[in-house]
Parts: C-alpha cells; structure tokens; sequence
C-alpha cells in the first residue's frame, strides 16, 4: 500500500503569504508602533497564518491566536479533554458542551437538512474506520460500511439547554466547518481590538477583513491541485475564500485514490470527477460548510443548489480533467494563469 500525503498547509500559507505582502515597498514603517504583524502557528491539524495591520496588530493577533487554541480544544476529535471527544465518548446522554460547541453542531445541522446531507457533521464513524483520523488507512468490506451508516443519521441528533444527546456509537466532527468558524471569530476579535484590515490563511481557509491598507483588493491564490504555483487568483475584500480539494489528504490502494471528502449516501470517499470546489462568501462558517458539502454534491446538484442560493455565495469548481467552471459574478475577479483544459461559467 502507498500513502500519499499532500502538504495540506504549504500551498495556501504560501499563496497568502506571497499574495498578500504586495504594501510593504510602498508605505514607509512607522517606528512606534509597528502598524502590522503576522503569526503562524500549527492548530486544527495545519498551519495559520494571520496577518493584521494597525496600532494593535500584534496584541490583536496574539489573542487570535489564544482564541484558535482554544477553539481546538473544544473540537479536536482526538484530544481527550475536548467537548467533542467527551461527546464521542459519553456513556449516557445529554452531554453538556460549551456555548461555541453548541452554536457550531447547531449550524452544522442547519446545513445538513439544507444540503440534504451532503454535509454531515455525524460522519465520524465512517471517516474513522477508513484511518482518516488514526492514519491507519485501510478499504473496508461494504459489508461494514452497511453496518455503521446508520450511525451517521444526523436526525438522531438532539441539541438543547441541557447539551448534545446521540444514539449509542454515534460521533460528531465538526472538521468540515471548525476552521470557518473560528476564522469568523478571529475577524470578529480582531475588529474589537480596532483593526480594520487583515488577512487570515487557515489552511485552505483564507479571510479577508477590509481592503489592503493601500484600499487595492487581495489577491488570493486557487491552489493548484495537481502541484506548483496558484492556477491562478482571485481579487477580494470582506470576503472568506474557501477551498476543499481532494488532494489535500488521501491515501492510495492498488493505484487508486482515497480522498478525506466522504459522501454520507454510501460511506465512501467521493468520486465525482472533482479535484477541487472554492467557494466565496461574506462568512468563512459557511463558505467552509459549502465547499465541503459542494464538492460532496458534485457538478449538478451544486449548480442547482447555486441558482436556488445565488445571492448568497459564488464557487468555482475544478475538475479532474483541469477544466473548470465559475459562477458569472466571479468573472470581474478571477484570473486564471494556469494552461486549463477549458474554462465555463455557470449562470
Ligand atoms: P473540509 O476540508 O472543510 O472539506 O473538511 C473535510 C473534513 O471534514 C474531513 O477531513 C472529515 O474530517 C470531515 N468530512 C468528510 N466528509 C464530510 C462530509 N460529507 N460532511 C461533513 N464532514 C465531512
Ligand atoms: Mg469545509
């Protein structure tokens, strides 16, 4: 057996931080004080880097980073003191969690009934028993993907004042949405401490809060799935920009791929013909929601649940054949540099 890892972290905290740095040559530094700062750190299984400018950026960023430490202790599926290891791990239910594990499942749920289970936030015994978490990664019989699908019935979750109560072996992952909603959170800090322009690149996920400083947009590279540099970009402020790619995490068996993107139907990591869906929205929580559950829709069912929510957020979907398709809001800001096999916009 073969196991493959893609640097999950390296492409996008490149691309943000080749992306974003463009101001520096053009406004001289003011000594005191230092009017931006940038933290990287490793938290949620990747590497962060937040970027801020002004007076507070770098008392601002470091109790960003606090925040995304804690948010990871409350969602780690595998570190044993958090809320959602002692949920998986509950005995008897209701099992009280904290205001943000309570208000993230809610959200999550809200969009599995939306996406029609595309995504699942009860998934985990199924992400589980193919070594996604353990990195013991094996196919297993469909005999025993039958016997666990039930334990994903994400109806048979029960949230209220008194917790999170589950059937008996069922586990949640909030994986697919915990890095937008902590980037919503670090937004939401950062402005609090008087920032008003910034730029964080969560693995994959990258947030902008205003315009750069000098009022152009950023510039935030589309990974390029198949390796080297961005395919190509797109120019935002105010804006999440997020992408689940196939590539990311996979393992390979008998030179076929595994990707960490299951589709709850069927226990199964997807395969669809996609490689990679970004999605672009005001709020990282659910751009994160969509590009995980886009991607798990595949082509058609994504361009209807698109026209049905047009207002609400733009994607691109690249396929594995390198063509790719757009929503036509993003035409003004995408660019591609990347020789792609066609390229079709969605409207
Ligand atoms: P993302 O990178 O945001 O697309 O999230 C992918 C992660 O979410 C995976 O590594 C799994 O832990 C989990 N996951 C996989 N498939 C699904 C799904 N259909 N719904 C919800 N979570 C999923
Ligand atoms: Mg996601």
């Amino acid at each position: 057996m073969k196991f493959l890892f893609a640097e999950k972290y390296l492409p996008s905290a490149l691309i943000a931080l080749l992306f974003i740095s463009c101001s520096s040559k053009e406004s001289p530094k003011p000594a005191i004080p230092p009017s931006e700062n940038t933290k990287s750190f490793e938290a949620m299984n990747t590497f962060m880097a937040i970027k801020s400018y002004g007076p507070n950026a770098s008392a601002a960023n470091d109790s960003a980073e606090k925040l995304v430490f804690k948010l990871e202790s409350l969602l780690s599926t595998t570190k044993n003191s958090s809320h959602i290891y002692k949920l998986n791990h509950a005995e008897k239910y209701p099992v009280q969690v904290d205001d943000k594990v309570k208000e993230l499942a809610n959200f999550a749920l809200k969009m599995a009934k939306e996406t029609d289970g595309a995504l699942n936030p009860v998934l985990y015994p199924i992400v589980h028993t193919w070594g996604f978490t353990t990195e013991k990664y094996r196919v297993p019989a469909d005999s025993e993907i039958q016997a666990i699908l039930p334990l994903t019935d994400f109806n048979q979750v029960n949230i209220s004042s008194s917790g999170i109560a589950m059937k008996p072996g069922m586990m949640m992952d909030l994986g697919a949405v915990g890095k937008g909603y902590a980037g919503d959170k670090i937004l939401e800090l950062l402005k609090s401490k008087g920032i008003t322009s910034a730029v964080l690149d969560l693995g994959g996920n990258v947030q902008t809060l205003g315009c750069k400083k000098d009022g152009k947009k950023w510039k935030v590279g589309i990974t390029n799935p198949w390796g080297g540099p961005p395919i190509g970009g797109v120019e935002v402020c105010d804006m999440a920009v997020v992408t689940s790619g196939g590539y990311e995490r996979f393992f390979e068996q008998n030179g076929k791929r595994y990707i960490h993107i299951f589709d709850g139907k069927n226990g199964k990591p997807v395969e669809n013909g996609l490689s990679a869906v970004m999605i672009i929205a005001p709020s990282g929580l659910y751009a994160d929601a969509l590009s995980t559950a886009i991607f798990v829709m595949g082509e058609n069912k994504a361009i209807d649940f698109w026209k049905k929510n047009r207002e609400k957020f733009q994607m691109l979907l690249l396929r594995e054949d390198k063509s790719v398709l757009y929503t036509k809001e993003l035409d003004p800001i995408i660019r591609f540099t990347y020789s792609l096999k066609s390229k079709n916009i969605i409207d």
